[in-house]
């Protein structure tokens, strides 16, 4: 099995549930928040709470770079304000320091927001410094910037805008980027199609390069292309319709790296991961 897929599960109860909950659904992958997402405190990790997720990661067949965790809502490595940035940048590392702890390698993030208040291209720089601050603080885990769909004064909806964060770390090696489809094509990126396919990952390779995907959140969408609005939707239900997802397991491009589904039911989860699977 070359495609490793997934789902966002729940957490609640112990981390070792997220494992649990993603054998349940059938996944050889999955993602989770290592703390709670809507709060800027969390209680440090325990030495039994992280024995117990790495023995039962192994127990169930799951590899450590098969698992997303994902960085709380509430963190904008971009904010323009002084007092906010400090509160991010001290999540994102607690963050960072989670995951290493967990032995896992990768942190999935949205980027940043300017707020309106700095420019694009100020924004897009201080993200990529605020990831080499927590880079040389942190071993062995990958930042992992997800591309957004562009609401408000989100950034990182174009490839070229990621392109730019990446060429301002450091260390590339510990760098890379999560497409997530919904917001690709709410940005503008047109997956209906075949063309629409090939233009749109010819410009990802352009602009950032297969080099730096270290994973894919598949999720149809609600919204029409270029809507910049993030609303996801069941596969094959939506705008990007049954077609893409056809093209997209049989794309090599995609093998054995974390493939999460963010869709709006989890009672159909295991139905949409076996109807991938049966592609
Ligand atoms: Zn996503
Ligand atoms: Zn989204």
């Amino acid at each position: 099995m070359t495609k490793y897929i997934g789902a966002h599960v729940s957490a609640s109860g112990g981390l070792g549930n997220a494992i649990l909950n993603a054998e349940a659904i059938g996944a050889n992958a999955f993602a989770l928040f290592t703390r709670n997402q809507r709060s800027w405190t969390s209680k440090p990790l325990t030495t039994d709470e992280i024995h117990t997720f790495q023995q039962l990661l192994i127990e169930r067949g799951f590899q450590p770079q098969h698992v997303l965790p994902h960085d709380s809502y509430l963190i904008n490595l971009g904010n323009p304000e002084e007092e906010n940035l400090l509160k991010s940048r001290n999540a994102f590392l607690d963050e960072m320091t989670r995951c290493q702890q967990l032995g896992l390698s990768l942190l999935n993030f949205h980027p940043g927001a300017h707020l309106n208040k700095i420019s694009e291209e100020q924004c897009l720089d201080q993200i990529a410094q605020e990831i080499n601050r927590a880079l040389n603080q942190t071993e062995g885990v990958t930042a992992v910037i997800e591309n957004t769909a562009g609401q408000g004064s989100n950034l990182g909806f174009k490839f070229s805008q990621i392109a730019r964060i990446i060429s301002g770390v450091d260390d590339k090696s510990r760098v890379g980027v999560c497409i997530d489809t919904c917001h690709a094509f709410a940005a503008g990126y047109d997956l209906s199609t075949e063309m629409g396919y090939q233009f749109s990952f010819d410009e990802f390779e352009q602009e950032v390069g297969f080099k730096y995907l270290r994973a894919i959140h598949l999720n149809d969408t609600k919204k029409g292309c270029g809507s910049r609005v993030d609303r996801h939707e069941t596969l094959g239900n939506g705008f990007i319709g049954k077609e893409f997802f056809k093209r997209f397991m049989h794309d090599p491009r995609f093998d054995n790296i974390p493939i999460i589904l963010e869709t709006p039911d989890p009672s159909l989860w295991s139905q949409e991961i076996a109807w991938l699977r049966s592609l």
